[in-house]
């Protein structure tokens, strides 16, 4: 469908029509809510959500026994100033469902071998150890020769250029962590690099 300049206008004024009807919808039935179910935690702390690259701030209140019994936007956090779209406000369901630790959460990794279609836990211990075997193996088999990458007719001296493994970074992590594991992964040669935020 075609728009034309005045379709457009005309839209947009409907549009606006309908966010200052949205303004005056009476928002005090739910602030009644808030104000007498205020959170209950003993502790609370500061924390980023970990859905997305927007990086909101997030207030995590957890009880004596250290279960987490809130999540709410952090009012001081300039990102979002208090707000939290659905994801971050049911991210308490993370950890906790009706007051139990949810017995859905990941504690421990979790590996599929190939062709399998079962997840076995196994122990960090073990994780790391798999990983790391991996990574070496694949660097062993697949790290690019001069000739390979196109910086010469050389065919027996490395470059330190991997193709054959990708990295996917998460918007859980900080700048500065971000920036330790671009410089692991570039020390490994691995070229491509992306982040959850650009996916
Ligand atoms: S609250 Fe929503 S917008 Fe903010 S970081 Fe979490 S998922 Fe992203």
């Amino acid at each position: 469908m075609d728009v034309t300049r005045r379709d457009f206008l005309k839209i947009s004024g409907a549009a606006t029509a309908g966010l200052m009807l949205g303004s005056v919808f009476d928002l005090m039935p739910i602030k009644a809510y808030a104000t007498a179910n205020p959170p209950e935690w003993d502790t609370v702390v500061a924390s980023i959500c970990p859905y997305c690259g927007c990086g909101c701030g997030v207030l995590v209140g957890s009880d004596s026994g250290g279960l987490i019994t809130y999540v709410q936007g952090d009012p001081d956090h300039p990102i979002n100033q208090g707000a939290l779209c659905s994801k971050g406000a049911a991210s308490v369901q993370l950890c906790t469902v009706d007051g139990q630790v949810n017995p859905e959460r990941v504690q421990q990794p979790l590996r599929r071998s190939p062709g399998s279609s079962t997840w076995t836990p196994i122990d960090w211990n073990t994780a790391m150890t798999e990983i790391a075997g991996l990574i070496k193996a694949e660097r062993e088999a697949n790290l690019q020769k001069m000739g390979d990458a196109g910086v010469g007719e050389d065919e027996s001296t490395y470059v330190n250029r991997l193709e054959t493994i990708a990295a996917l970074g998460t918007a859980k992590d900080t700048n500065e962590e971000c920036y330790l594991f671009t410089k692991l992964m570039r020390a490994l040669g691995i070229v491509y690099l992306e982040h959850c935020a650009r996916v």
